[in-house]
């Protein structure tokens, strides 16, 4: 007893130190309470220590002294405690200050015994041979325990209380507490009415420390995690299944047990069921989430199925559990809108880039028969929109729609391609083109007001390089649609090997032609201009291309190509200059002969006319007026009043205005009364009808008149003969360009022919 008890005690100090010392770490709210809990508890250890291990009176009374003053310490800390631990409300801490003033009153009736001598004596008794020291107690003594007593038994009391009253999940921690709290007390109760002379209670009290300690700062109530992790799954809408190491499920929420039909807390099938649904999705190891889709073709469903490993700290494997979620609204929100965004609102077909991109996935599987890209054209709908309106348009469109889905063979695919143009990619197996033809030539669209028939056309182009981008594939198509747009009687054209090398055509001397104007060969030449006597006022220069490998190049083989990808700005740019670099020499050389230049109407979208004319000029120090500027009646067609402003710009610099080709568009001379214009060049059909054609022959006799009326020089192109010049002369043409004078020629021989004294002179 002299050894093992002082030993135990201890211990236990140095565990109550220590957990005192964590809990106030802790910075938990119960903290500082268990920290005064703990510490009030060393004393009385503490002096039963001292006790235990006493050799005389007087030493042993200083332990009892430590013993009984911390008891009233400990019924302090332990109220305190109490009222922190089971949340009491301030009223109630006045009972609190009552005990407080009682404990502390009975703390100093304990220390003046010494004097008065009332609470307690000690004497020796010997036990197993050893002298031990035992309290006798006097009445000081009895109210000391009385006190310390009915502090006890009220917190008791409030601990009863509380574990009858609170939740199931937490009674838990009340009731572990009031159950050592009962049994320290009964230890402790045995104890004083024992003779034994160390109070072995203090374990009981000691324990009672450290369980108090686990409970306010470690403790986490597990039932309660437990019952809060099962409501919220229970309360997830989506399917949850758990299951143990070797894969049987031992719980499924609602919605799970409702989904492979499970009742009544029977998780034996869920495995089973689960096999059947989906496959192995249990035991199938690790960590993934996947969509599969289910069900019948026309009603199908959903699920998102994530399956989650639960590993111990050490990494092995302890379950799983699996989540499933029907997804089924989300995919259908979502295949709608995929599909609004492929279809075309107005005919359900596939959009365009739909469309191609369709077509791109057919190509890059390799069919193994070949296939037809056809692009399909409503003519002048926008007349149909016009005169019926556009809802009957729309039914228009929605009729060839629904006939292109009638009539689209197996394996084809097809769209809108725009406004009133549609495309197919078809089998060339199944394109029959002498029922198409049958069938469009007479197509009719009507409502209940209206009948029209519909000039439909095809382009179609094989698909002979799958390599080639798709939309260039409709390009063509519909290139080889152009050759036929306005025919009546055909409605069918192919791209060819003709039309091929036309494209490659325009490719090559596209590619070339800035170095071809570097290198020089491209070049003017010039055709001269004669007045009434025949003498050679000017010359038109117009363009030629002397290439290296394909030889003389007529204008026509290269200027439609660049007025239509836009590089004739650079072609015309290049020939001003040229020109005045010719006037400029002539001017030197007193020669007072013009020359005329091409301007394209596409020039007018790619630079400032009249500033780029006005610069070259200056540049080359030109009189404008010897810069003769060639502009066609197709100029007018658009932006006219923009383009009216730059031809005024020109004659107020004092460049000299011609109307070329005038009569061979819609020319009107009306338009040209507020043109500022200074010459018509009359259009050689005109001159090749009059040859045989009396009423051409008065038109032009009527044109050159009027002209001469509104104060404009007329000239006339493609003068070939003689008699020719002698009517035009006699009508009152003042100019004449044509064979019958020269064909266009390079400009030495030009300047040889023409301006031989001048160049003598220079
Ligand atoms: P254009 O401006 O009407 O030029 C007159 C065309 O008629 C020239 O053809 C000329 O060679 C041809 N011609 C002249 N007299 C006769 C004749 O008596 N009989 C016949 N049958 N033809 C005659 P070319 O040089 O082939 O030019 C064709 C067209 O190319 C030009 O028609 C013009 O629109 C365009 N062009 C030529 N050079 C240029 C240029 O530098 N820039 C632009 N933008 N266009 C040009
Ligand atoms: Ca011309
Ligand atoms: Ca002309």
């Amino acid at each position: 007893m002299r050894i093992l008890y002082p030993g135990i005690f201890t211990l236990f100090i140095a565990a109550l130190l220590f957990c005192a010392a964590s809990a106030l770490r802790s910075r938990k709210s119960m903290g500082k309470p268990v920290f005064l809990l703990l510490c009030s508890l060393v004393p009385p250890v503490a002096g039963n220590l001292i006790i235990a291990v006493a050799g005389s009176g007087l030493i042993a009374t200083v332990g009892f002294y430590i013993y009984f003053v911390g008891m009233d310490l400990v019924m302090f800390s332990l109220l305190r405690f109490t009222f922190a631990y089971c949340g009491i409300s301030w009223p109630d801490r006045r009972f609190n200050h009552i005990f407080c003033f009682l404990l502390l009153a009975d703390a100093v009736q304990l220390l003046l015994n010494p004097v008065f001598g009332h609470a307690f004596g000690v004497c020796a008794i010997e036990l197993d041979r050893n002298v031990f020291y035992e309290v006798v107690p006097y009445v000081g003594q009895a109210i000391h325990r009385i006190l310390d007593y009915a502090v006890f038994v009220t917190v008791l009391l409030i601990f009863l209380v509380r574990s009858v009253r609170a939740q199931r999940v937490y009674k838990e921690r009340y009731l572990v507490i009031l159950l050592v709290m009962v049994v320290v007390g009964l230890w402790q109760s045995y104890y004083i009415f024992s003779d034994e002379p160390v109070d072995r209670s203090m374990i009981g009290f000691a324990v009672f420390g450290l369980a108090v300690f686990y409970f306010s700062i470690h403790y986490r109530p597990v039932l309660l995690l437990d019952q809060m992790l099962a409501q919220f799954a229970s309360e997830m809408s989506e399917a949850m299944f758990f299951f143990d190491f070797d894969g049987s499920c031992i719980w499924a929420n609602d919605p799970g047990a409702a989904l492979v039909g499970v009742t009544g807390g029977n998780y034996d099938h869920v495995h089973e069921r689960l096999l059947e649904k989906y496959g192995d999705v249990v035991d199938d190891e690790g960590d993934w989430c996947t969509v599969r889709r289910m069900g019948e073709n026309d009603a199908p469903r959903w699920y998102i199925l994530e399956k989650q490993t639960v590993s111990d700290r050490r990494g092995r494997r302890t379950g799983s559990f699996l989540r499933i979620r029907d997804n089924t609204e989300e995919q259908l929100a979502l295949l709608r809108e995929k599909y609004l965004a492929n279809h075309d609102s107005l005919t359900d077909l596939y959009t365009r880039e739909c469309l191609y991109e369709r077509v791109r996935e057919a190509i890059q599987s390799q069919p193994a028969e070949e296939f037809l890209i056809v692009y399909i054209d409503i003519n002048d709908f926008k007349i149909i929109n016009d005169i019926f309106g556009s809802a009957f348009g729309d039914h228009a469109l929605r009729i060839v729609a629904n006939r292109l889905r009638e009539k689209a063979p197996e394996n084809s695919i097809y769209g809108r391609l725009g406004g009133d143009t549609f495309g197919i990619y078809m089998p060339e197996s199944a394109f029959d083109e002498a029922e198409l033809e049958e069938e469009l030539s007479d197509f009719i669209v009507r409502d209940d007001a209206v009948e029209h028939h519909l000039l439909i056309h095809l382009g179609v182009y094989e698909v002979t390089e799958p390599e080639l981008d798709v939309s260039l594939m409709f390009d063509r198509a519909h290139m080889a649609l152009l050759t036929v747009k306005n025919e009546y009687q055909k409605h069918i054209a192919y791209y060819d090997d003709e039309m091929r090398s036309r494209v490659l055509w325009n490719q090559i001397i596209t590619s070339q032609l800035r170095d071809a104007i570097r290198d020089g060969q491209i070049r003017p030449y010039l055709q001269p201009i004669a007045d009434t006597d025949g003498t050679v006022v000017g010359a038109e220069a117009l363009v030629r291309w002397i290439h290296p490998t394909y030889g003389f190049l007529s204008p026509a083989l290269f200027i439609p190509i660049f007025e239509k990808n836009g590089m004739i700005a650079e072609v015309d740019k290049y020939m001003w200059r040229c020109s005045c670099e010719i006037l400029s020499r002539w001017q030197e050389a007193d020669s007072p002969k013009f020359i005329s230049v091409n301007i394209s109407p596409e020039d007018f979208y790619f630079m400032d006319v009249a500033a780029e004319l006005r610069g070259i000029v200056e540049e080359y120090g030109v009189n404008p007026a010897k810069l003769r500027i060639e502009i066609t009646e197709s100029v007018m067609m658009t932006d006219i009043e923009q383009r009216m402003k730059v031809l005024y710009d020109l004659k107020n610099d004092g460049f000299i205005v011609e109307m070329d080709d005038f009569g061979s568009g819609y020319s009107s001379l009306n338009l040209l009364k507020d043109m500022p214009v200074d010459v018509i060049k009359i259009d050689m059909m005109f001159l090749k009808k009059s040859n045989n054609d009396e009423r051409a022959r008065t038109i032009m006799n009527n044109i050159i008149h009027l002209s001469g009326d509104l104060g404009i020089y007329s000239l006339t192109e493609g003068v070939e003969t003689q008699d020719q010049y002698r009517m035009l002369s006699g009508m009152g043409c003042k100019l004449f360009q044509g064979f019958y004078f020269a064909k266009p020629m390079p400009v030495d021989e030009f300047e040889d022919k023409y301006c031989a004294e001048s160049r003598k002179a220079s």
